[in-house]
Formats: C-alpha cells, sequence, structure tokens
C-alpha cells in the first residue's frame, strides 16, 4: 500500500498516483473550497461527525451547495478502512467550488500518514512568535466576505506566516488582531493556563471554532475552562501556553516571542485529555534568537 489512500466523492476509491482535479478547477485556481483535517486512530475519525458539521458550516458561508453529509461519512469510512493500518493518521476531506465553466463541487479525501514535524512538536513543544494577521478583532461581523473563521482553502497566508516564524528560528505563530487581540495559530487554537483556570479564545473573533479545544475542555476533569479575549500580555503572564488542534493534538509553548513560557506542569494532564500517551520527562530546547 502507498502511503496515501484517496477517494473521491461521487465516484469511491481512486488511484492516489493519478491525477484526479481538473486544471479548472476552482479549488486550484482560486483556493475556492473548504476543508477538514482529521486525526485517524486506530481506524475511528476522532471527532467526525464535528468535522462533517463545520465542512458544512464553511460551505454555507462560501455559498457552496450543502454537502450529503452521509456520502462524505461513507467515503471517509471507505479511505479510513483502506488505509487499514493501526495508530495514528490524518483524514483530509476537501471541498471545492468544482470546474470554472460549471460542473459539481469536487469532493476528495484523503489518508495518510503523520508528518514527522507534528510528531515532533507534540513531544518537545514549540517557539512562537506572534504576528499580526492585519484584520481587526470585530471582523467577522464588519467583513464577513472576508471569510474569517471558514476552513477555507485559501491557506497560503498561515503557511507563509509559518514559514516567517522558522526563519527567525521559530516554530509557530500566534496571530494577534491589529487591535492587540490574541487569536489564533495558523492551524491551531490558543490555549494558557491562569489561575488554575484553562482559557481560550472566544469564537466571536476571527478564528476558526476549534474542534480540539471542546474536545479538551470536556476532557478536564477537576480543570474549570473559561473563554473570553486575551492580550499577548495574558500568554506571557500565565503558567502555561498550549496549541491544540485535530492532528497534533497538544503542542506546548516553550517561548513566545524569545520569552521562556512556563514549564507548564498541567501538559501532562492535557495530553491524557486528549489521548496521548505519557511523555518520558526531558530537558527542553533552547528559546530561538529574539527578533
Ligand atoms: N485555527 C486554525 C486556523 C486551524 O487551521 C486549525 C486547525 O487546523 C485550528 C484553529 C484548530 O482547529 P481544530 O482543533 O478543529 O483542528
Amino acid at each position: 500500500m502507498g502511503e496515501r489512500v484517496v477517494g473521491m466523492l461521487g465516484a469511491g476509491l481512486a488511484d492516489a498516483a493519478a491525477p484526479l482535479v481538473r486544471a479548472d478547477d476552482l479549488g486550484l485556481l482560486r483556493g475556492d473550497g473548504c476543508f477538514e483535517s482529521a486525526l485517524v486512530r486506530d481506524g475511528d475519525v476522532v471527532w467526525l461527525d464535528a468535522h462533517l458539521g463545520r465542512l458544512a458550516a464553511s460551505a454555507a458561508r462560501l455559498d457552496l451547495p450543502a454537502p450529503d453529509l452521509d456520502a462524505w461519512r461513507a467515503l471517509a469510512g471507505e479511505v479510513v478502512r483502506a488505509w487499514g493500518r493501526p495508530g495514528e493518521a490524518v483524514l483530509r476531506l476537501v471541498l471545492t467550488r468544482g470546474p470554472e465553466d460549471g460542473g459539481p463541487p469536487t469532493g476528495l479525501a484523503m489518508v495518510s500518514a503523520l508528518g514527522a514535524k507534528v510528531l515532533r512538536q507534540r513531544a518537545e513543544g514549540v517557539h512562537v512568535l506572534s504576528l499580526s494577521r492585519g484584520m481587526p478583532s470585530d471582523l467577522p461581523a464588519a467583513a464577513p466576505w472576508l471569510l474569517a473563521g471558514v476552513k477555507a482553502l485559501s491557506y497560503a497566508v498561515n503557511m507563509a506566516s509559518v514559514r516567517y516564524a522558522e526563519a527567525k528560528g521559530a516554530d509557530d505563530v500566534v496571530f494577534t488582531s491589529i487591535d492587540g487581540h490574541v487569536l489564533e495559530g495558523p492551524t491551531s487554537t490558543v490555549v494558557w493556563a491562569a489561575g488554575g483556570t484553562l482559557h481560550t479564545v472566544p469564537a466571536t473573533e476571527p478564528i476558526l471554532d476549534g474542534i480540539t479545544v471542546r474536545e479538551l475542555f470536556g476532557a478536564v476533569d477537576g480543570i474549570p475552562t473559561t473563554v473570553g479575549p486575551a492580550r499577548l500580555e495574558d500568554l506571557h503572564a500565565a503558567d502555561g501556553v498550549w496549541l491544540v488542534s485535530s492532528v497534533r493534538r497538544l503542542a506546548p509553548v516553550l517561548s513566545l516571542d524569545g520569552r521562556s513560557c512556563p514549564g507548564g506542569p498541567l501538559t501532562s494532564v492535557l495530553r491524557r485529555a486528549l489521548g496521548l500517551p505519557e511523555m518520558a520527562r526531558k530537558s527542553l530546547p533552547e528559546p530561538p534568537r529574539s527578533t
């Protein structure tokens, strides 16, 4: 079996090495569509219904026809079964507006192995830079066409921010609004601990409504959780900061803008809540050079 399994909506399993999307597909030409990334664990897709629900919400925000969620669920099951390996993998669901000259939306599901970087950052943590997302915190209501909070295919800005951070010696990013609110990572939700409570940013900010943070806050027993806006000072003053997302799950933030973050004694509790195994303790890498 290859390193990925692919299925097309309406056609089932496909040759993963073959060209499957037309050259005039608007997902390719304009990044016009939406996607989901979910964790596969021992043949089950973690929180599949939540991912399908968000795919439908993204499609609605993009004025795409409502996806047939039963067909998507069946396709997801088919590719995951064909993958057939124990342990973890990533399931991606991609929905585009389809060919430029008309025709049905393109739907694709793909299962592949987790990348080495994801596994390393999960285990070791990440050095993070704060970068402006260039938008105000009231953007979702003021400018819905900017698709804040939609898991749209146009992730080039998010990926460019990670390359920028890497060029400065960091690993990942926390975006801020132009009025100074903490938003999210390019592929993650920000969680921090303060005063014995776990915090995150409300989905009323221009951020994706994260599924993993919902999963985490529902699974941490006996730790209060709260949702509210924050500024970078709140993260600097926190007792621990983490980036959470469906596939990487939990990446402890080792430093923010060159300032070390506390070791986050809660990390092992949060890892357990997200179904990750206990880590052997090891010394943490140095923060990157400051910018
Ligand atoms: N924010 C952004 C921009 C993301 O791309 C992601 C996931 O990829 C998240 C947050 C975390 O969302 P989830 O926990 O649903 O994976």
